[in-house]
């Protein structure tokens, strides 16, 4: 009882962390952005939402080895050592009878661009008929309020991961979210088909009900794999660092290092919201790590 006590205690601390304003160093709006490419019969649509930069210090990434591994890893991929970038994206997801929206972005507390995003993929927001969540977290589910703090996508089933559900309602800081949204929601087992052609992955670790979406036309298929990597060079180059922002660490290294092994053997193509947008490309293995292969355009 002591043992799970304290585990909801780490849980809801953690989300607590990664849905407060806190864990979002300085999001930026980079203005409205939509490229779209085709999944066999299906349009998909990356949108923009804003761009953010965390601190290389040592508290989201590389808490294990501190920011001087983490400085060299980012250097030698070239990038700036002093900050990580990641982008917070969405996906749209056009087939016949319906709009979906994989995750909602920040929304308007940061003014972010997601609805101007759709706007550019020609969609307004009472057209989209499904919203599927991967996790909780502001950055996922902020965009699901208006800024009037109404339903963003009045017409839309929002499809979430029982467990997921059920943390994000016990959660304080989401405690109004949970409540406007309560209706619409429509939770699900993992595993489970929710839309043709739409079927839920359980990737837990960074959050207790945390999912990715497989989505699949004729012999295509795409992975969202959500949140189970944060920066396209640390968290492929290092699957197996703790990350800050997982709400169970081992468990969420230990995730993505076995899901990163199977998608870098299936070269299945990956949907990564927060890598640089559009976000589509395959994971490759290199060495003892993996890397990201964006796709051409
Ligand atoms: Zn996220």
């Amino acid at each position: 009882m002591i043992a799970r006590a304290a585990n909801l205690l780490a849980i809801s601390l953690t989300l607590a962390l990664a849905w407060g304003a806190g864990a979002f160093a300085q999001p930026a709006s980079v203005g409205p952005g939509a490229e779209s490419f085709r999944l066999g019969k299906l349009q998909l649509t990356a949108l923009r939402d804003v761009v953010d930069a965390l601190p290389n210090d040592g508290k989201v990434f590389g808490v294990d080895v501190g920011p001087a591994a983490v400085a060299q890893v980012l250097q030698k991929a070239g990038a700036p050592t002093d900050k990580i970038r990641l982008s917070i994206d969405a996906l749209l997801v056009k087939a016949p009878g319906r709009v979906m929206l994989f995750d909602t972005g920040l929304g308007p507390a940061v003014h972010g661009a997601l609805v101007a995003s759709l706007a550019k993929a020609g969609v307004s927001p009472a057209q989209v008929t499904d919203v599927f969540i991967t996790h909780g977290h502001a950055d996922h589910v902020g965009g699901l309020t208006t800024a009037a703090g109404a339903l963003a996508f009045p017409s839309a089933t929002i499809h979430m991961s029982r467990r997921e559900w059920t943390a994000m309602q016990a959660q304080k800081d989401s405690e109004t979210l949970a409540r406007l949204i309560a209706t619409k929601v429509q939770p699900f087992e993992p595993g489970a088909t929710i839309a043709p052609g739409i079927t839920a992955v359980a990737l837990y670790g960074h959050t207790p009900g945390h999912v990715g979406y497989e989505i699949v036309s004729g012999k295509d298929r795409l992975l969202d794999l959500g949140d189970l990597a944060h920066s396209s060079i640390v968290s492929l180059a290092r699957p197996d660092w703790r990350l800050g922002f997982d709400a169970d660490g081992k468990a969420g290294a230990a995730m993505r290092r076995a899901t990163l092994t199977r998608l870098a053997a299936s070269h299945e193509k990956v949907f990564a919201p927060h890598f640089p947008f559009p976000g589509v490309g395959q994971i490759k293995a290199v060495g003892d790590g993996f890397a990201w292969v964006p796709e051409a355009r």
